[in-house]
């Protein structure tokens, strides 16, 4: 016993979790007899899928250690909109018991609660599916599963991945864990403040304007959008159908690529996954690209909007490459400052038509009150279930696509759409990757933009044109702020990279050569009890 617990750290931690699982063997029993104190959970995902692969730790031991985390830190975070404390420890058991678990053996992961889970609720953090139980477990979670990780929960987002702060939950707030006052980012600010937390290795979010990687960046960890259809969205809520991918969260590059490509490939139950061959991400991780060409694109050299810390530490990103071999060009991606309002009109419309399910009859909240007829059940439903962001992009896209307007709106959104993608291709004709800024600015305040929704679409500039082309992106750390603007608390800076459709390894790699060069990913927040 006492061989398998070498090398792991002790918290000082005197929380337990309510929910001990029974059938543990007596060697846990008598672990966590002996030291109430719980262990510590690993540093990254690698270290903890090698610890549970050579032995040195059971998956219900890193289980439990992880829960033992979340039940002593989530009440200053709010990450979680619901933890599987026994069904963890449950699929922990049976890891422990199989032939061959699999890549991810033992390896907690969190899901953000808008993938379906047979287990437990998937509530898309609104009120309208508080009480939704999945039928079915979304093919990432399947994915996940089979490659022997855990479920551990699902996370707290904006209602239906509506925002860029998860303020929009109908249930709480999620506090960003390098200080409790600001955002986490959103709209898979749960799943991100959980990874930047270590409250779990890794987690899945959605990306349909920037989801993932913006919250990533305020979070000061990695983050991933793929191209659209490399990974399947079978039992990923809709919100924008045409721009919604699931990617992954982790403290490393290493860490995001592994879930990566456990849950890319093409999938017969989502005819939009793409039928291509998944590249071994991680093996070719450790080798630098050779003459990397970084573009830089003139339109990203926002006047106004950019904050001057994050500016100085994406310059100081761009100087690392260099001294790193990279050659720097000039790129133009002329229709940039288009990208925000046809992100918007695009979202909006697809997420009119995609709510529409939500009804009180096919799906969700009905109201309790007496009423006359069916328009009356439908509209008294879905004003008492939806917030006011999802009321407000419902109205939106309504407007957008109904008749006289669908022209003006609809169509020329979908135009300068085309007109978008045809910037980034002749761009790639030039370089290799694109680098810029993940978020114009840093964690802002919680409640600083809740009132102007405006200033809160602005904060998705630099993220809406890669879902609008199908590209993918990478945030990965690139610095901090002095805090001298937040309380003497230094906040994470996140670099964007972006690449052609299906370059996800070559980004991986770029993201590498970057984190072996700086230290900003091994920065840890302190909110170690
Ligand atoms: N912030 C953007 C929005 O509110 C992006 C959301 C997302 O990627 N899910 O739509």
């Amino acid at each position: 016993m006492s061989n398998r617990l070498r090398g792991l750290h002790f918290g000082t931690c005197q929380c337990q979790i309510d929910h001990i699982d029974s059938a543990t063997r007596p060697a846990e029993n008598f672990l966590s007899f002996l030291y109430h104190q719980p262990p510590m959970t690993f540093d990254t995902l690698i270290a903890a899928k090698n610890a549970v692969a050579s032995g040195q730790v059971s998956a219900v031991e890193l289980v439990r250690a992880t829960l033992d985390r979340i039940a002593a830190v989530e009440p200053d975070i709010g990450a979680f909109n619901s933890v599987f404390n026994e069904d963890a420890l449950k699929q922990a058991k049976r890891i422990d018991d199989a032939k061959h678990p699999g890549p991810l053996a033992g390896v907690p992961i969190a899901v953000k609660d808008n993938i379906c889970t047979s287990h437990g609720k998937t509530t898309c953090s609104s009120k309208i599916l508080a009480n939704f139980h999945a039928p079915y477990d979304a093919t990432v979670i399947k994915k996940l599963q089979s490659a022997g990780a855990i479920i551990i929960g699902k996370t707290n987002c904006d209602e239906f991945a509506m925002g860029s702060s998860t303020e929009n939950s109908a249930f709480k707030l999620t506090h960003n864990p390098w200080d409790v006052s600001r955002v986490p980012g959103g709209s898979s600010g749960g799943s991100a403040a959980s990874v930047c937390a270590g409250l779990s290795p890794g987690a899945l979010g959605s990306d349909t304007g920037g989801s993932i990687r913006q919250p990533a960046a305020l979070c000061g960890i990695v983050g991933i959008k793929p191209t659209y259809g490399r990974v399947s969205r079978y039992g990923l809520v809709a919100y924008a159908s045409s721009l919604d991918q699931i990617g992954t969260f982790g403290r490393t590059v290493a860490d995001a690529a592994l879930q990566l490509q456990v849950i890319a490939g093409h999938d017969p139950m989502d005819s939009t996954s793409f039928n291509e061959l998944v590249p071994d991400y991680s093996a070719s991780l450790e080798q630098p690209l050779k003459g990397l060409r970084i573009g830089i694109a003139k339109e990203y050299n926002l006047s106004e909007g950019l904050d001057l810390q994050v500016r100085q530490a994406i310059d100081a990103a761009i100087e690392t490459y260099r001294s790193l071999g990279a050659v720097v060009v000039d790129v133009s991606l002329p229709n940039t400052s288009y990208g925000i309002a046809a992100y918007y009109l695009i979202a909006t419309c697809e997420a009119s038509s995609n709510l529409a399910r939500y009804d009180g009859v096919h799906f969700g909240h009905r109201t309790a009150d007496k009423v006359s007829d069916i328009v009356e059940l439908f509209s008294k439903s879905r004003a008492e279930g939806f917030g006011p962001e999802v009321q407000r992009r419902i109205m939106l896209g309504t407007y957008a696509l109904s008749s006289g307007y669908y022209d003006a709106f609809y169509v020329r959104a979908l135009k300068i759409r085309r007109l978008i993608k045809n910037d980034f291709d002749r761009a790639f004709e030039q370089c290799d990757v694109i680098a810029c800024p993940s978020s114009p600015v840093p964690a802002f305040k919680i409640g600083e933009k809740t009132d102007d929704p405006l200033s809160m679409y602005l904060c998705d500039v630099f993220t809406v044109t890669a879902n609008i082309a199908g590209i993918p992106g990478i945030s990965i750390p690139a610095g901090f702020t002095d805090g001298s603007t937040s309380d003497g608390k230094p906040l994470p800076i996140g670099l964007q990279l972006l690449g052609p459709v299906f370059s996800e390894e070559k980004l991986l790699r770029a993201a590498r050569m970057f984190e072996t060069a700086t230290e900003f990913h091994s920065r840890r927040p302190s909110i170690d009890h």
